[in-house]
């Protein structure tokens, strides 16, 4: 089909307003098996018009510098925008024998990250061990930005997120992870919209009005810039009572994209929605940015 110049200048309109960059937290199944590995990843997402890749380090950060180095130069190439899940393995509450080795697992990934060219380290900011979550905070906070001095120190600008979690066990609630971001320059959430529907764990978190709610408050406690570059993650969510029991396919699920998405644009909110849906995660990443698109178009 050749396309008529009215039908580029309405592509042209929608692009110059969707804010958000599109990716999967690691590679889609659908990946080629060639190249392979992060560089093969990084091409097929932008060939299927996707512009972000979350790299899971989850296990362990094992790679060397010169894999960073071709893993920066085909980010830039393909214009995908680059973040690090980090190990599974971190504890901001993790008792003072373990705390180091934790501490070294979120730094080697800040570290390998920077030089792979990834601007957002991600991680699963620990449990509460039962305790309640202020004492928990009053331990995690000088520890979290100790992590962020020394970074710096290193000329290593990137930005540490404490993940939303999905169970109410696990330290990493919305208002946790405000207020690390509040209390630490170069700290901010990533937003799991999955989790925060399944962490309330009766159905809620799921409309337009409470993620109006939800990123007013983002606004007003972490600043208009902080909601251009949300860093979010997004699946579709099996919950029970005690919240997530495991990721579904957008489609398969309760989610209520549009809802959330509606929300997102009505609040000039911008940034990287990742996704994490099994199976085929491309495909809904592919999904989240055509409906994206889709409310785009009908409201001009
Ligand atoms: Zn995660």
């Amino acid at each position: 089909m050749i396309l008529t110049p009215d039908l580029d200048l309405t592509k042209g309109m929608i692009l110059s307003t969707l804010r958000f960059k599109m990716g999967t937290v690691g590679t889609p199944k659908s990946t080629p098996k060639k190249p392979g590995g992060s560089i093969g990843t990084i091409q097929y997402l932008s060939s299927q018009g996707l512009g972000a890749l979350e790299l899971g380090w989850v296990r362990s950060v094992r790679i060397s510098e010169a894999t960073c180095e071709s893993i920066k130069a085909a980010a830039i190439e393909y214009h995908v925008d680059l973040s690090i899940h980090g190990p599974y393995f971190i504890n901001l509450n993790a008792d003072k024998q373990e705390w180091p080795k934790s501490r070294k697992r979120l730094m080697d990934a800040a570290h390998f990250g920077n030089l792979a060219g990834a601007t957002d380290v991600v991680f699963h900011p620990g449990s509460y061990f039962g305790r309640p979550a202020n004492e928990v905070l009053n331990i995690a906070i000088p520890r979290l930005q100790d992590c962020v001095m020394e970074l710096r120190a290193n000329d290593n600008q990137i930005t540490l997120r404490p993940e939303t979690m999905g169970k109410g066990a696990l330290l990493g609630s919305f208002e946790d992870t405000l207020l690390l971001s509040r209390e630490i320059d170069g700290v901010e959430p990533c937003l799991d919209f999955a989790h925060l529907h399944a962490r309330a764990g009766d159905g809620s978190m799921n409309s337009y009005a409470e993620w109006i709610k939800l990123l007013k408050t983002y606004k007003k406690e972490l600043g208009g810039k902080a909601a251009q570059r949300i860093h979010a993650h997004l699946s579709g969510i099996e919950y029970g009572p005690k919240g997530e029991r495991n990721h579904l396919m957008l489609n398969d699920s309760d989610f209520d994209l549009a809802g959330l998405l509606r929300a997102l644009i009505e609040l000039d909110c911008g940034g990287r929605i990742l996704c994490e849906s099994p199976e085929h995660m491309d495909e809904d990443a592919l999904l989240i940015k055509q409906k994206m698109e889709e409310i785009l178009q009908d409201r001009s």
